[in-house]
């Protein structure tokens, strides 16, 4: 997906799955305040596949990686909306933000 300022979303190859309405929300205004709108590009590196604990969100449509890209993640947290069910991890060594949404 290609916006007006050439700004893109990218799925790392095999990244699958869906998330859950509020999660996928989220996940729209952190790709527009924190990346499109600074001009960056959003990497999106797992939704439902890949190697997480067992009781994760990531199975539960509840949880999304991407690349840190430059962002902050008080910028990130700030547009995902903390507080509501949601919240951000930074894992440095991988360059990722991993953000869940568990409205318990
Ligand atoms: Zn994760």
């Amino acid at each position: 997906m290609t916006t007006n300022n050439g700004t893109h979303v990218w799925k790392k190859d095999g990244v699958m799955g869906r998330m859950s309405r509020p999660l996928r929300k989220a996940w729209g205004r952190v790709v527009h305040k924190c990346y499109w709108d600074k001009g960056r590009d959003a990497f999106v590196t797992s939704i439902e596949e890949g190697n997480h604990d067992p009781g994760s969100l990531h199975y539960d449509r509840g949880a999304i990686d991407f690349k840190r890209n430059g962002a902050h993640i008080y910028e990130v947290k700030k547009a995902a909306g903390i507080g509501k069910g949601f919240d951000v991890i930074e894992y440095v060594k991988m360059d990722i933000f991993h953000m869940e949404y568990d409205p318990k």
